[in-house]
């Protein structure tokens, strides 16, 4: 029988989000070797509109300033960290840190996603040397799961469903198997990131996902945990509703949409799930104040924008929420991330 396969028109927005990064880079907002690696003739795709080159830009840098700051964090206690990327699609921020100047922190970067998507991307490093050189030597590096899953010393893609049950889904990272200790190494400093991801499923299951994570970590050792949301958020106005509108017709759905969060609600979201501490800004608050002067001044200079009005209206609703917890006696220095 033929099957409705409703999951489609989610893993499309990796497109959206691969085709945005693509286009920011060519326009010089970001500086990307590897992003054209991962969509399909790089060469022929449009640029996007400047609101969404500018979007893309205050995004990304403002979540690599988080991570910086996390592995600047481990390094000053002598650790090495690791990532986990949910939802991870095409994004290219494993090998631009594995090739950057925090590279000696990382101790394993790790990408999760649907198997259509991970099977895209283990193909696409397999068959790029810029890509695979950066994971080492090819005896290293191993595709497994009929060419879904690859694993590397340094990097492991995997697929899963995020909506199941995490200790099914995501089970390899944490269980021993025959002598080898388990991916996910308890007593390191981790990093969750979960970029436009958490708005394709309910809150009942981001909440067991963080759970699981949180859970983890308390039961072994006093690690360090943090996380990192990006999403779009306070749908239920005028210009929300007008966003979700857009995606609806494209058959997307956002199960985890809630209309009537607030930049104030969002840390709520760790908070609840017993973090420690959690904050929010929104791309709209950090374009304003966090941008570096320079930064701000250039990248100002790169396209005509028209409408500040309509880019305030757009930035507003999408969010950075970060939420911390640190299992054991010590909280200090990690609180002031
Ligand atoms: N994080 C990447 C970025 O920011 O460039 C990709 C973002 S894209 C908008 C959303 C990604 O989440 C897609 O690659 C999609 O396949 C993945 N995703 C959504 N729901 C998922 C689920 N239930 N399990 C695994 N992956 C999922």
């Amino acid at each position: 029988p033929q099957t409705h396969d409703t999951d489609a028109p989610i893993r499309l927005t990796d497109n959206d989000a691969a085709l945005a990064k693509l286009s920011a880079v060519r326009q010089n907002y970001l500086s990307d070797p590897f992003i054209k690696y991962f969509v399909p003739r790089a060469s022929l795709q449009p640029p996007r509109p400047p609101l969404i080159n500018v979007g893309t830009f205050v995004r990304t840098v403002a979540i690599d300033d988080l991570v910086d700051q996390w592995l600047d964090l481990s390094s000053a206690e002598r650790k090495k960290c690791q990532i986990v990327s949910l939802g991870a699609g095409s994004d290219t921020r494993f090998w631009q840190l594995a090739t950057g100047p925090r590279k000696d922190c990382l101790s394993k970067y790790i990408e999760v996603d649907f198997p259509e998507i991970t099977m895209k991307k283990a193909m696409a490093i397999k068959k790029n040397k810029d890509l695979s050189a950066v994971l080492g030597v090819p005896e290293d590096v191993k595709l497994e799961q009929g060419g879904t899953a690859l694993f590397s010393p340094l990097y492991d893609l995997l697929p899963a469903d995020l909506r199941q049950d995490p200790s099914v889904a995501l089970g390899s990272l944490t269980t021993v198997t025959g002598n080898a200790p388990p991916i996910l190494d308890a007593s390191l400093p981790t990093l969750l990131i979960f970029e436009c991801v958490l708005v394709y499923m309910s809150s009942r299951e981001s909440n067991t996902l963080l759970h699981w994570f949180h859970a983890y970590f308390s039961s072994h050792g006093d690690g360090i945990l943090g996380a990192i949301v990006y999403e779009m958020f306070g749908l239920g106005d005028s210009f929300g509703r007008v966003m979700v509108s857009n995606l609806k017709t494209r058959n997307v759905s956002l199960p985890g949409a809630d209309p009537y969060a607030t930049v104030e609600s969002l840390p709520s979201r760790f908070l609840n799930l017993n973090y420690s501490s959690a904050r929010a800004l929104t791309l709209k608050d950090i374009r304003r104040d966090y941008i570096a002067p320079k930064e701000f001044v250039r990248i100002s200079k790169l396209e005509m924008l028209d409408e500040v009005e309509e880019l305030d209206l757009v930035l507003e609703h999408y969010a950075i929420t970060w939420g911390l917890t640190t299992l054991g006696s010590r909280s200090a220095p990690w609180d002031d991330w």
